[in-house]
């Protein structure tokens, strides 16, 4: 029987679902589809020490089409896979996805977007980015997302793991593309507990077979997830001065006259001007590496870039590294919510999580460091109480 699971979320920072071409002049599911994957990966890598390849490397899962049953096709099949397909297995899902209504909205930066003497890749940034995708072409407001199970797919047992996971999106992550750079932030009414969502993943997984192998050290996943949640009163300094800034034409991106703006994610991660003073995300962390390495600017680069994102050289091989730090726009629940939230995640090790910290502390003023939740808690809690249901069956 076909089994359909359909749902609306409520996007609280612009859906990036670009297509092929980069743009994003309609909802493309690929890219909503790319950022379900991801996201199941480096949950499944953190459980236990289950393995989930990376489906850009040549060890990723494939089958030869020779295998003779179901048993044996899956045995060479890493959990991402078996849901999300590879080659010779298909995806056991189908989605499609609409925004009901787009609403225009202007995303505010510190920074003069075509001023000649701002720093030039602030301004090729911030036009490469967001102002070369104008507002509309981004989905911002009710997104329905339908998923569709074909008969004879384990139709069942796949949207358990669709729906857990898109409850931990919803709780710590993003949705679609380019969530390093603050898209994709959602609220979903029907989304689980975190720790029951992770739990269905975790039960799955283990009581079935999958591919064997080992994980490389640095895939994203789990045991290096942090997250930080943090309210943001609408009275606060540094949101105040986002407020200035939409209403100038040179520092606002998208149309002045939408009721809906965010400060823009970019100032946060990267830079913040202030007092003569710089700070930001990425910022900071270039300084403490700067003095960690005695000024060696090089090698201050490539860590920063190992963390941040970018590419370096090193002799004549060049290196490229996503974002292993996201930070969303901070956003509101809806216009009529007065204060922002932030969201700030991570796959790094903690010191890195310890700097973010301090320097969001430092942006915004706050009185107290911000709490932050690690992956390596999360699987703590799932084994302690895997241990106590053992305990109660025994
Ligand atoms: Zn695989």
């Amino acid at each position: 029987m076909i089994k359909k699971l359909e749902l609306t979320v409520q996007m609280l920072s612009p859906l990036w679902a670009a297509g092929a071409a980069g743009k994003c002049d309609r909802l493309h599911e690929t890219g909503i589809i790319g950022s379900l994957r991801w996201w199941y990966e480096a949950i499944v890598r953190g459980l236990d020490g289950c393995y989930a390849c990376d489906p850009a490397s040549e060890s990723r899962c494939e089958l030869s089409g020779k295998e003779k049953s179901d048993e044996e096709r899956r045995a060479k099949l890493c959990p991402a896979c078996r849901l999300f397909g590879c080659g010779g297995w298909k995806r056991r899902f189908r989605l499609v996805a609409g925004a009901g209504s787009t609403e225009p909205f202007t995303l505010a930066s510190l920074f003069y977007k075509n001023k000649s003497n701002e720093d030039e890749f602030n301004r090729w940034w911030l036009n490469e980015i967001f102002e070369s995708n104008l507002a509309d072409r981004l989905a911002f407001g009710k997104v329905t997302l339908t998923f569709i199970f074909p008969a004879g797919t384990d139709g069942e047992e796949s949207l358990n793991q669709i729906k857990a996971l898109l409850s931990v999106m919803a709780h710590c992550g993003s949705i679609g593309a380019k969530g390093q750079y603050g898209f994709g932030q959602f609220a979903w009414e029907g989304k689980t507990k975190l720790e029951t969502a992770l739990k269905d993943i975790q039960s799955f997984i283990l009581g079935r077979q999958f591919k064997e192998s080992k994980n490389e050290n640095d895939w994203y996943s789990l045991e290096k997830f942090w997250y930080i949640n943090i309210p943001l009163m609408d009275d606060n300094a540094q949101i105040k001065r986002f407020e200035k800034a939409r209403l100038e034409q040179e520092k606002s991106i998208g149309p002045t006259t939408g009721k809906l703006y965010l400060p823009v994610s970019f100032d946060i991660r990267y830079k913040l001007k202030g007092g003569g003073k710089w700070s930001g995300l990425r910022q900071a962390y270039y300084q403490k590496q700067f003095e960690e390495t005695n000024n060696d600017k090089k090698q201050t680069e490539k860590k920063t870039r190992l963390i941040f994102g970018g590419q370096w050289h090193e002799g004549s091989d060049q290196h490229r590294q996503g974002s292993r730090v996201f930070v969303s726009h901070p956003y509101k629940h809806g216009p009529g919510d007065e204060n922002y939230k932030l969201r700030v995640w991570g796959f790094t090790d903690e010191s890195v999580a310890e700097v973010v910290k301090k320097e969001l502390q430092n942006i915004f003023g706050l009185n107290d460091t911000p709490e932050y939740t690690t992956g390596l808690s999360l699987i703590a809690k799932l084994q302690q109480k895997n241990r106590e249901g053992y305990e109660h069956e025994v």
